[in-house]
């Protein structure tokens, strides 16, 4: 996130509370639908990006991991992190390298991103990617994922 962003007013924050445990119950319930397992470390990533006010780095939630301030070991987070993303709970956004967790609760759709260049705040929105599709297709082009990141300012930033 960009320090130098004076618009925060706290039009772009995580979950808290009860929020965030519903978020978190509804994943492991999730998991269980599919016969996986939200372990520890999985369920604390996630948590960790829910919480978040905007994209984390891999390093942010290495060095968030432990609640009692100690770092994950990398792999720890790098594995979670992959679960996650491949589970559609979590999101890479390619430009900015950095997570962010499925607002949208859909497995395998395609992420599609507004990206604010001043404070930071990543939303998911869902695309309409029917005319791209099409014409990868008459290309004879067989698409399996389509990443859309747009980038401008948020409208809480564009505000003096
Ligand atoms: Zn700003
Ligand atoms: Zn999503
Ligand atoms: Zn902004």
């Amino acid at each position: 996130m960009n320090a130098a962003c004076h618009h925060e007013d706290g039009a772009h924050h995580g979950l808290h509370g009860q929020a965030l445990r519903l978020a978190l119950t509804a994943a492991e319930t999730r998991c269980a639908a599919s016969q996986e397992r939200l372990t520890l470390p999985r369920r604390r990533v996630l948590e960790l990006l829910l919480e978040a006010h905007g994209p984390l780095k891999a390093y942010d939630l290495i060095a968030a991991f432990g609640s009692g301030g100690e770092p994950a070991k990398p792999p720890t987070v790098y594995r979670a992190l992959d679960f996650l993303e491949r589970q559609g709970f979590a999101h890479r956004i390619e430009s900015l390298n950095a997570y962010v967790p499925c607002r949208l609760d859909g497995r395998g759709h395609s992420a599609a991103f507004l990206i604010c260049d001043c404070c930071g705040a990543a939303e998911e929105f869902e695309p309409d990617l029917g005319a791209g599709i099409a014409a990868a297709a008459a290309r004879g082009y067989a698409v399996s994922a389509v990443t859309l990141e747009a980038r401008g300012l948020c409208p809480v930033c564009q505000v003096g």
